[in-house]
């Protein structure tokens, strides 16, 4: 992408309303705007890392079993009625009644309705264990919509609900997501901690929130420190090993961690003082066994292997890419902007040419276009007349992980720059070598 053609409406001042770093420099780079209280518009930089997340969260999915479809945001009534959530769900829902008066909703979630899916066409156990997801807008109407995406209005979720003949076969479901989890948080660069969730009427020990830990976050939350230690499951791991997936959500639960819903000052005091971990942390994903909660008012029954009917076993498991696109940046940032990691970057390169209009820096910087583009690479070329301490300074703030800087100076030689966002490091190349590097 040409930045002369892009459209990256950077400010230069730092928005009064941001509290939060990830707000301030979301905004900052042009990759949300505010639309209506708590509602968004993702600009094309931030659709990008939008777009990334996504990707990741699908691929991790998909390995894990889950299967994809799209179900719509706006959902009638009598759904919730049937399950009894119509009136529990309160003011967080926004409804609606449509040209002949029946009432709809905007989604907060979709548990009826996918239950409503599953009920159509599946009656036999032959057909589970089944885990269908999507990931799509939904709409709370939160009391306090507040840092920018990070808890918005409407927002998007991966959301996926798993069917299981019975709680033994469900608890496999849960530990795959379990798992897939641990691996979609650690490529995008981030630690996510399970913790023990509320399980509220339901009971046991099978609901986690996934929790990143960052001063800005909402949640208060007490650790061990050895889930800094602890390995993530691998590309190859088996979705289909009972006793494998057990072992990894074994080891991943065989220390203290809880937010203050779940806290237990007992046992978190009978860490040993040093290995106490006591931070915030944002919630990027939430997973949930509820058993029938949901097939039993909406009468989901498979017939089993006896012969008889039972009603089935579920679990919904939630992500938020559009809190994840903030929480990285949380994570990731310094005092000059975002520090992407590579699999989220909006970009692969930035290359910054330093004398737009100088006939030798036009050649090699449009050669490096080309040449990058060929291979696959998704570079920004920055080929505006800005002053080069301004594409620095933007650089920088968008926070794409290598800069090519190349000059008059340098190109005298035949050489450029490559800078490493991350760490500062910088290294002169020629331009052959510099291509190498990036491609090879
Ligand atoms: P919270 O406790 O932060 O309000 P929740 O427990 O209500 O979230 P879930 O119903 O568990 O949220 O939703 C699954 C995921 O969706 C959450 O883990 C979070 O990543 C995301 N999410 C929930 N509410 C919001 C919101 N208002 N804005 C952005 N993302 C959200
Ligand atoms: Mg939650």
């Amino acid at each position: 992408m040409r930045l002369s053609r892009f459209f990256m409406p950077i400010l230069k001042e730092n928005p009064k309303e941001a509290e939060i770093v990830s707000h301030r420099l979301m905004l900052r780079t042009g990759m949300v705007r505010q639309q209506s209280q708590g509602i968004y518009s993702w600009l094309p930089l931030g659709k990008k890392v939008l777009d990334k997340v996504n990707a990741i969260i699908r691929e991790e999915q998909n390995r894990s079993g889950a299967i994809e479809l799209l179900m719509p945001t706006l959902q009638s009534a009598e759904l919730w009625q049937e399950s009894g959530r119509y009136d529990d769900y309160g003011k967080e829902m926004l409804r609606i009644k449509d040209r002949q008066e029946r009432p709809m909703l905007y989604g907060p979630t979709n548990e009826e309705m996918i239950t409503d899916i599953f009920r159509s066409y599946i009656k036999s156990y032959k057909n589970l264990p089944l885990n269908l997801y999507h990931i799509q807008l939904k709409f709370r109407d939160e009391i306090r919509p507040r840092f920018g995406t990070m808890r918005s209005r409407e927002f998007l979720m991966k959301d996926a609900y798993s069917f299981d003949l019975n709680k033994e076969a469900a608890i496999h479901a849960y530990n795959r997501m379990f798992a897939a989890y641990l691996r979609t948080f650690s490529r995008m660069g981030l630690r996510a901690i399970p913790m023990r969730a509320d399980t509220g009427p339901i009971g046991g020990n099978h609901s986690h929130e996934f929790i990143i830990l960052a001063e800005t976050g909402e949640s208060e939350v007490f650790s061990h420190r050895d889930f800094v230690n602890f390995d993530i499951p691998a590309e190859d791991t088996d979705f289909d090993d009972v006793a494998g997936l057990q072992a990894i959500f074994d080891k991943w639960t065989s220390v203290y961690a809880a937010t203050s819903e779940m806290h237990d000052e007992a046992a978190f005091n009978a860490i040993p003082e040093g290995e106490r971990l006591s931070a915030r942390g944002i919630e990027v994903g939430h997973i949930f066994y509820f058993g029938t909660k949901y097939s039993e008012p909406m009468g989901a029954k498979v017939q089993g292997p006896d012969g008889k009917e039972h009603l089935v076993h579920m679990g919904s498991y939630g992500i938020g890419p559009t809190r994840l696109v903030p929480a990285i940046i949380e994570a990731s940032h310094d005092e000059n902007g975002i520090i992407w990691p590579a699999a989220v970057a909006p970009f692969d390169v930035v290359l910054i040419n330093m004398k737009a209009g100088d006939a030798v820096c036009d050649a090699a910087c449009e050669r490096l276009y080309t040449a990058l583009r060929n291979a696959g690479k998704d570079p920004l070329y920055d080929d505006t007349d800005d002053r080069a301490g301004t594409k620095f300074a933007t650089a920088d703030l968008i926070g794409v992980p290598v800069q090519v800087i190349a000059g008059p100076r340098g190109l005298a030689n035949g050489e450029v720059e490559l800078k490493d966002r991350k760490t500062g490091a910088r290294e002169t190349l020629t331009v052959e070598a510099a291509l190498n590097k990036l491609v090879g």
